[in-house]
């Protein structure tokens, strides 16, 4: 890997094609961010990585813009897909892929998941798709439907693999894995490093090369953080005063609640204060979910009360602050969370709500 180049500091440095370069400027990206520089010409390369990186540190662009250099865009088969533990995750990553694949014709990535139609989504696939984004169950049936076939395969991401972990996916990871060309391409991003992650690297990875993203890269300079000491009977009137003092007109404002019940009472809350307010939370189907990320993104939403699992992946520009409600239950979610706003470039703001039984995890 020697002849990897390490002072790159330009997207056209890595030897993608002109419309590509194209479709990234135009987003507003103007220098590879550290996991782009050093993942992009590893995969460009050919070889598999094993990437230990978070969200917010642009892994997404550093696995999609390789995939896209490497399709061949004269065949309608299937050539690349991306594992992803959530739906969310899955239309996000297929929304950036179509967007970085702005400018090159007849690419065609589709995100197929849990929930939606399978009937739909045969139709998509017959119709001729080179990339797939998906939750592992899904992608699953599909490949035992035989509506999924994978001769033409060329590269498989495993993004946000702890996740898949955790929410117990791993076993189906393992299997659809073993069901794809030996010969292919691929890429395992984690944000930690647990041994079963380690294990599925080893058996299913060959001479990967590792890369490691320090988490000092992951707050964003982009986004300010804040806290304000606060009783938590007093926690919605200081909330009505923070977005009375915020203009709303511009950006939109998430804010993060511990549990369902929370989400949709204080909902309510707002909704009597006269704010243009939705909930999202793991009880909304996906319709539901998606509805709400539209209406944000059009603007027609002031505000969005989530918890974390409904949030994760969430990527909207308009998001300009992000309120910790309720303390997040370990640093990791709160960089999560915080990591919602400060997308594209943009910057960002981050409020964190801290009662006194909580100075002390304030301090972490
Ligand atoms: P990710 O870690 O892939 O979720 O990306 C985090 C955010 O950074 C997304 O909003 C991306 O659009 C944005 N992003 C990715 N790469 C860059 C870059 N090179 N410059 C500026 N923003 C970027």
């Amino acid at each position: 890997m020697s002849s990897i180049k390490e002072n790159i500091e330009s997207f056209n440095q890595f030897g993608l094609s002109d419309e590509i370069i194209k479709a990234v400027k135009e987003i507003g990206y103007e220098t590879p961010s550290p996991i782009q520089i050093k993942t992009i010409p590893v995969l460009v390369a050919g070889s598999d990585i094993i990437g230990q990186a978070q969200t917010g540190t642009g892994k997404t662009a550093a696995f999609a813009l390789p995939i896209l250099h490497n399709i061949d865009v004269g065949s309608r088969a299937l050539q690349a897909i991306v594992l992803t533990p959530t739906r969310e995750l899955a239309i996000q990553v297929a929304e950036a892929i179509h967007s970085y694949a702005k400018y090159l014709k007849n690419v065609r990535v589709l995100p197929v998941y849990g929930g939606q139609s399978i009937f739909q989504q045969v139709k998509h696939l017959r119709s001729g798709v080179q990339i797939i984004v998906g939750t592992p169950g899904r992608i699953m049936d599909h490949i035992r439907r035989e509506t999924i076939q994978f001769s033409e395969l060329k590269m498989v991401v495993l993004d946000e693999a702890d996740e898949m972990l955790r929410m117990g996916f791993i076993d189906d990871v393992e299997w659809i894995l073993s069901h794809t060309p030996k010969e292919r391409q691929t890429a395992l991003f984690s944000a930690t490093m647990p041994k079963e992650v380690r294990r599925i690297a080893e058996r299913h990875l060959q001479d990967a090369v590792n890369i490691e993203i320090e988490r000092k890269t992951l707050t964003v300079p982009a986004i300010k953080q804040f806290y304000i000491n606060v009783a938590e009977s007093q926690k919605t009137d200081v909330l009505t005063k923070i977005l009375e003092a915020e203009s709303t007109d511009e950006v939109s404002v998430l804010v993060f609640q511990r549990t369902k019940m929370g989400c949709d009472k204080l909902v309510d809350k707002l909704k009597a204060r006269g704010y243009s307010v939705e909930a999202m939370h793991g009880d909304m189907n996906q319709n539901q979910r998606e509805a709400v990320i539209k209406q944000l993104k059009a603007g027609k939403v002031e505000i969005v009360v989530a918890t974390d699992v409904a949030a994760r992946g969430l990527d909207v520009d308009r998001i300009g602050i992000v309120i910790n409600y309720d303390m997040p239950g370990d640093t990791e979610s709160y960089v999560h969370r915080i990591g919602r706003t400060g997308r594209a470039g943009r910057t960002g703001k981050s409020i964190l709500f801290v009662t006194p039984r909580q100075i002390r995890m304030k301090r972490d």
